[in-house]
């Protein structure tokens, strides 16, 4: 396309062809806002995915709207990611005024708003170095790699061995799916990476007989602090604890996966700081940038330089726009009173779980820290947790499973009371409904 009147030729060619047509495209909007329905998803998408039966068009706080006005109470936070909620009024701010100054430079230079989000990642953490990439899956892929090559560089290349949990999730690349510890997500795509050693979670005899054999050739770690697709399983502090020590004793590296616990969702501003444990290399993404596509690895000053100029890299990463809004995210979320506002609601939401099992036992166990929350689904119960959240959408509220028998809550950090009192009024109808 070389002219204006090129330019013009082809918009006419898309553009609606009747005048019948041309108005029910500007009735709703303009030609960004041509009529869609969820059927569209069946004939247009990959189908990797299989979304609810209706289309979120609107949100605000902790509330969603369809296409047809109804409105639902948000326990799922697009799985973990809309800390401060939807549309929060000081990222919106954020996203504007960076909108009308820089969006994108690449890496061959670097730009302020992702200067500012390493200094605050890097002052309140362990971390003295940020690199920054656009998702969970990146920071793993992105950690992984740092520790091999800081093996290979260190100690040789016999030095490559990582050892994850079953169950883990880390994530859909090759590199990370072979790191979590779920063979449906990892299976069909061969061959995988080498050198991966999974361990059932919370088994110090195990880590201990996997160092003692293997050691000297172990590079890393890789743990999530509390499972969270795996079942919303915690760590117990003498596991995370023994992980520290053993990498400690045999020159590996701990990597933590706070993709879904860190930024405030535990009531820490990332997990570990609870756990009595640092890591060395730790991920980040979801809640960083509160709905804005962005993620982050965190590391030392040891560390950090086996990833010398060109070793690793991303078009995107450190991008203006979502470290402006991380930025945000990040000021807002860390503070006491966010912070200790997760510890409160976390009690709300137990008291409120527990009455409903009172009422009617459908929970094996309730667990969980902060706004992250496993139900496990009684024994009659089991393998139901699809229906219940199938049931959850029929009732007005967004909610998550973690396997087939884990309910799983992740509200936004600042859901208000009110809407977690109605949250849980419409869960007690949908597991009614699900679990008749
Ligand atoms: N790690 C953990 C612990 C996660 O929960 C997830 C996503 O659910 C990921 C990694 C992958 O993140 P992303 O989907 O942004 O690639």
């Amino acid at each position: 396309m070389n002219s204006p009147a090129d330019a013009n030729a082809a918009a006419r060619a898309t553009a609606p062809a009747t005048a019948s047509a041309r108005r029910d495209v500007e009735a709703a909007g303009g030609a960004g806002a041509l009529p869609v329905t969820r059927a569209d998803f069946d004939r247009l998408m990959v189908p990797c995915y299989a979304p609810a039966a209706f289309v979120p068009v609107r949100g605000e706080g902790s509330r969603v709207w369809d296409q047809d006005g109804r409105m639902y109470i948000d326990f799922a936070s697009g799985v973990a990611v809309t800390a401060l909620g939807h549309c929060h009024p000081a990222m919106v701010r954020a996203i504007e005024e960076q909108a009308r100054k820089l969006w994108h430079v690449s890496n061959w230079f670097t730009n302020e708003p992702a200067l500012r989000l390493a200094a605050r990642l890097t002052a309140h953490t362990f971390a003295d170095r940020a690199f920054f990439c656009n998702s969970g899956a990146e920071a793993n892929e992105a950690a992984l790699k740092l520790a091999r090559r800081y093996a290979h560089d260190r100690f040789g290349a016999h030095k490559m061995r990582v050892v994850s949990t079953l169950n883990a999730f880390h994530g859909r690349t090759l590199f990370t799916v072979t790191a979590g510890g779920q063979a449906k997500y990892s299976s069909g795509f061969g061959p995988n990476p080498e050198g991966f050693t999974h361990l059932p979670y919370n088994d110090v005899a195990a880590l201990e007989a996997e160092f003692a054999a293997h050691g000297a050739d172990i590079c890393a770690v890789i743990l999530e602090p509390m499972q969270g697709e795996g079942g919303m399983r915690p760590g117990t502090p003498e596991y995370l604890q023994a992980a520290r020590r053993l990498c400690d004793a045999h020159g590996a590296l701990l990597i933590l996966d706070e993709i879904q616990s860190g930024m405030g969702r535990t009531g820490a501003l990332f997990s570990y700081m609870h756990k009595g444990i640092t890591p060395d290399i730790l991920t980040s993404a979801k809640g960083l940038g509160g709905g804005f596509p962005i993620g982050a690895m965190l590391t030392t000053d040891k560390v950090a330089p086996a990833f010398s100029a060109g070793v690793h890299g991303t078009t995107y990463g450190g991008n203006p726009l979502a470290c402006a809004v991380a930025g945000t995210v990040f000021d807002i979320i860390n503070t006491t009173e966010v912070l200790d506002g997760v510890k409160a609601r976390h009690a709300l939401f137990m008291e409120g779980l527990k009455a409903i099992n009172v009422r009617r036992r459908v929970f094996a166990d309730l667990r969980g820290e902060g706004v992250w929350i496993g139900c496990e689904l009684d024994l009659p119960w089991k393998g139901k947790a699809a229906e219940v959240m199938k049931a959850a959408s029929d009732a007005g509220l967004l909610l998550l499973m973690a396997g087939p028998d884990v309910v799983r809550i992740a509200p936004s950090l600042v859901i208000s009371l009110d809407e977690i009192l109605e949250g849980l009024a419409r869960l007690e109808t949908a597991l009614n409904r699900a679990l008749a």
